[in-house]
């Protein structure tokens, strides 16, 4: 047998949705718990083609990556192959502190906002959609036995990685799309949630690697096809963990302060969807009649709307209130989760703050309207690239309370960066591009 020291990795999810961090000999452990791993600035500018064409930070500067033992993952495929063992972590400045810039602590700082100003927790569940390339494809088996069939140990495996670290996988399913495969995990506090997804994808993709397939995330692997979406399902709970997203007197459902919530969100949604939909490739996902979102509109139980109500128990007697969320649809996997829901959350709590009135449900199709129309819904079409997108997110007024401090300037240098490396691609090689990296 083969002689190994394993390896375990201290890693975070940084601004190209990418986990990238270092490793030490486990008999290592407790003392990098302590230390944590060196960092720097500019590790956050690395893009998802590898390249870092602006830094506001240059060479300098050093960071400690600290992990969460909280979040700790070690999974033994069974197959002789080392175990994915790795952490989370945040990046902190030397002398302890959080940095500025570090994903994790914007989320952790937006849900203690939240909890502070209002009493309320999240509690949130992402649910995914990817590719698997190497499946031997066969059309016309969307949610197809024989799909399933046909990835042979693929979904077990991945159910196995799921449940082993902790993710608690709920469902796996043969998506729309050829190729496509869908899971979702249980719903946990916000944290977690975002936590259990960067952990979820690397499951999947070690899975895959195990098992010699050749897996993608990306919003959109050909310009063709059904579009793999991120879908961010959230609820409240109060102080003593009580529902409350639902009120059955109002006409949607939806509590006042879910309701303000969700207006905060769809207020600002055609700026942050500049971070909740990252990439060039997710305008191409992000079509009318593409079951994804092309509109900022609420809508009750309508795929395509850019926050659905979703469906709950209607039986006499069922736990409505527990059941009872909202579902984000314009996101993908090209985002850091901690990022994604960091900003839903800020733009959401500023809804609570404005005392914004629960939107009107749109229950006819944004895309068939006039201008006029729209406008009386309140309702207008999300940007159709990623570089308008960022160009209605530094023109917002509140893009410094939304993304604080350094990071605004950093986020859009560096996805100003990874559109100039993909200038003058085709669709098709956009996303070729974007499929071999996420
Ligand atoms: N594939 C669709 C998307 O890009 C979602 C389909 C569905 O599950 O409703 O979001
Ligand atoms: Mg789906």
């Amino acid at each position: 047998m083969i002689h190994r020291i394993p390896l375990v990795m201290i890693v975070t999810s940084d601004i190209a949705g990418q986990v990238r961090g270092k490793g030490f000999p486990a008999a290592w452990l407790e003392e990098r718990l302590e230390q944590g791993v060196g960092f720097t600035h500019t590790n956050h500018m690395i893009n998802c083609w590898g390249t870092i064409p602006a830094t506001p930070w240059g060479p300098l500067g050093d960071l400690a990556l600290m992990a969460d033992p909280a979040t700790e993952v070690r999974v033994d495929f069974g197959d002789g192959s080392p175990d994915e063992w790795f952490m989370l972590g945040g990046l902190c400045t030397m002398d302890g502190g959080p940095w500025e810039c570090c994903l994790r602590h914007y989320l952790a700082s937006a849900l203690e906002s939240l909890r502070e100003e209002t009493g309320l927790t999240l509690v949130a569940a992402f649910e995914h959609e990817f590719h698997d390339g190497g499946l031997a494809e066969r059309g016309g088996d969307s949610y197809s036995l024989d799909k399933v069939r046909r990835a042979g140990d693929f979904p077990g495996v991945v159910l196995h990685a799921l449940e082993a670290a902790g993710a608690e996988p709920e469902t796996f399913l043969p998506e729309f799309g050829r190729s496509q495969f869908e899971f979702t995990v249980r719903p946990a506090l916000g944290m977690v949630a975002a936590d259990r997804a960067i952990i979820a994808r690397e499951m999947v993709r070690a899975a895959a690697r195990r098992l010699d397939r050749d897996v993608s995330f990306s919003p959109q692997v050909d310009p063709a096809g059904p579009g793999n979406g991120v879908h961010i399902h959230m609820s409240f709970r109060d102080r003593d963990g009580r529902p409350v997203s639902h009120d059955p007197s109002q006409p949607s459902g939806l509590a006042a302060r879910m309701g303000s919530f969700v207006a905060g969100i769809l207020k600002r949604l055609p700026a942050l969807v500049a971070v909740t939909a990252p990439s060039a490739a997710s305008y191409q996902r992000l079509k009318p009649h593409s079951w994804s979102s092309a509109y900022n509109n609420l809508g009750w139980r309508d795929r395509e709307a850019a926050v659905r109500i979703c469906p709950g128990p209607e039986t006499p007697g069922a736990d409505v209130a527990s059941a009872f969320n909202v579902e984000f649809r314009a996101g993908d996997a090209a985002a850091s989760p901690w990022l994604q829901l960091g900003i839903l959350v800020r733009a959401g709590l500023e809804g609570i703050r404005e005392g914004l009135p629960t939107p009107e449900p749109v229950s006819s199709d944004p895309d068939a309207m006039s201008d006029d129309e729209r406008g009386e819904h309140g309702v207008e079409r999300l940007p159709v690239s990623l570089g308008e997108a960022l160009d209605r997110l530094e023109c917002a007024p509140d893009a410094g309370t939304l993304l604080p401090g350094e990071l605004l300037e950093a986020y859009v240098m560096h996805k100003r960066g990874e559109l100039d490396g993909i200038a003058g691609l085709t669709p098709e090689e956009v996303c070729r591009r974007y499929r071999d990296v996420y």
